[in-house]
């Protein structure tokens, strides 16, 4: 592996409030470390309610001149922002791989998967129009979006950019101040971002980025003066964030976890199923939403796992995968396959104590694994591994897979390979999942197609992106109109 990525530290990072970077008044502070290194790289604040409510107030002060600029103009921000990222999109992504683990080629990847809801919104000026109908006589109604006011994001450690670019766009063009609390495990791309932002020309305190953890997140859900809440993360905090943003009377939509299933029938094509299974079950070292970890095997269809073996057995870590985001997860992750060979699975391919790239011997390494033969009702076939484990559940029909998929709680993607279109749409119609994939092991819908699942994958109405994005980041105003017939002092002019 050639030295692609060189160990930097990069100091004590702040917050980004108003325009500029702040020290935090917590006085605590949240150690960054590179999983490609196991060394710290750079500190963030651990903020308080003290540092939400700085931002807060930024973002209000920043608010009505924002929403009352014209949508253009916001849009252009947005139009300035996808180039200034495109010419910086190599530095980017090495930020991105130094405090996440992702590969570099993958790192850029994903900027350019949140670039696309940056176009999204710059042609907002052509969607947001509003609606106008005359609906009585001398009657007329309009229909417009308007902001809500100060919003808040709060995102995961798995996307650092694509992540936050599914809320910022749309919800600032839109109209709305944005408070960011980014994922303390991988937080130096989010503050890069509200720098380019600046660039691009935004307003300062139109975007806010606030660092921390559980305190900060709890101040967001209970500050009055925030409007909305976003959330992407695990089930166990969406569920949390959902249920105090909405009590205290705030809009919310949480996306969670998720425990994706591929349906593989005989009669799919080999090679190309073999590929989609390995790169959705794989790809960012298995560390996000839409990986598909569960194969349902469906009478026989070796041919196709043998081939998937294979490849798996040629992946070169640093290269074709990252790391693992920390050293506890890479713990929680082996001790699912622990358990799976304990109860008694095949491990037909083993990433465990991987041999690591040259010049990378402390990172948190962990290779393919293939489980096979395992229980539709093991853990490692149910709950969220989050990791370059694929888990191989053998059944005799398409009805038995399809229960098996629909068991599971999750309901965010699901997928089924196969040639037949009977299998296909019998699978997409009953499958209970917001996503779905013909022949596509990573179903993402691409802009302006929303992004969102169903079921314990989300926790509030809608989807986060596309359409649906800007229904939650707004309100809708209908103005009803009648003038008076005209007076005595009009009707000479007509
Ligand atoms: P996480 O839930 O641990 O953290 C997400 C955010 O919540 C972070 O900003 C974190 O600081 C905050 N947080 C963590 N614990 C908290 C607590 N007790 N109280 C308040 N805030 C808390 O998730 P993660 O490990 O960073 O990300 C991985 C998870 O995200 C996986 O479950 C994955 O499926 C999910 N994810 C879902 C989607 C989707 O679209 N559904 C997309 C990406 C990731």
């Amino acid at each position: 592996m050639s030295k692609i990525l060189q160990l930097q530290n990069l100091g004590a990072k702040q917050n980004w409030i108003g325009g500029s970077f702040h020290d935090s008044s917590s006085g605590k502070s949240i150690s960054v470390i590179s999983p490609y290194f196991n060394k710290e790289i750079a500190t963030i604040p651990d903020s308080n309610s003290d540092d939400i409510d700085l931002a807060v107030k930024n973002a209000n002060t920043a608010f009505p001149a924002w929403a009352a600029t014209n949508i253009r103009d916001r849009a252009q921000v947005m139009f300035n922002l996808k180039s200034i990222m495109e010419k910086d999109i190599e530095h980017l992504a090495h930020l991105i791989a130094l405090d996440n683990g992702k590969t570099v080629a993958d790192a850029k990847g994903s900027i350019l998967r949140g670039i696309e809801v940056i176009e999204f919104a710059i042609s907002l000026p052509n969607m947001l129009q509003g609606e106008s109908s005359n609906v009585g006589n001398g009657i007329s109604c309009t229909m417009t979006h308007e902001p809500l006011g100060v919003v808040a994001g709060i995102t995961p450690f798995n996307f650092p950019v694509m992540v936050p670019l599914w809320m910022i766009p749309i919800s600032i063009t839109s109209g709305n101040c944005f408070i960011l609390k980014p994922s303390e495990q991988t937080p130096l791309a989010a503050l890069k971002l509200a720098e380019y932002y600046k660039e691009a020309g935004l307003p300062d305190g139109v975007l806010n980025v606030v660092n921390g953890s559980q305190e900060a997140v709890e101040s967001i859900c209970e500050h009055p003066d925030i409007k909305a809440v976003a959330f992407v993360g695990s089930s166990k905090v969406a569920k949390i964030v959902y249920s105090r943003s909405t009590a205290s009377g705030k809009r919310a939509l949480c996306l969670g976890g998720a425990k994706n299933y591929m349906i593989v029938v005989p009669d799919a094509d080999q090679d190309s199923t073999a590929k989609g299974l390995l790169a959705s079950s794989m790809g960012s070292a298995g560390q996000r939403c839409m990986a598909a970890s569960v194969t349902v095997a469906v009478a026989d269809v070796d041919s196709i796992i043998n081939q998937l073996v294979e490849e798996a057995k040629s992946f070169q870590l640093g290269v074709d995968m990252g790391t693992i985001v920390s050293k506890v997860a890479l713990e929680r992750i082996t001790g699912y396959i622990d358990e799976a060979e304990a109860m008694g699975a095949k491990v037909l391919v083993d990433g465990r104590n991987p041999s690591p790239p040259e010049g990378y011997p402390d990172g948190y390494w962990l290779g393919p694994t293939i489980l096979d033969g395992v229980g539709p009702e093991w853990p490692c076939a149910t709950e969220e591994i989050f990791g370059p484990v694929l888990t191989i559940v053998r059944t005799e029909t398409l009805e038995s897979a399809m229960k098996i998929e629909n068991e599971n709680p999750y309901g965010n993607a699901a997928a089924v390979f196969t040639t037949s279109g009977q299998v296909a749409k019998t699978i997409s119609e009953s499958a209970s999942a917001g996503m779905i994939g013909i022949n596509i092991g990573v179903p993402v819908p691409r802009e302006p197609f929303s992004f969102g699942g169903w079921n314990e994958s989300k926790y509030g109405h809608g989807d986060i992106t596309g359409r649906s994005g800007v229904d939650f980041w707004t309100n809708l105003k209908k103005v009803t109109s009648r003038w008076p017939e005209s007076t005595e002092t009009w009707k000479k002019y007509f």
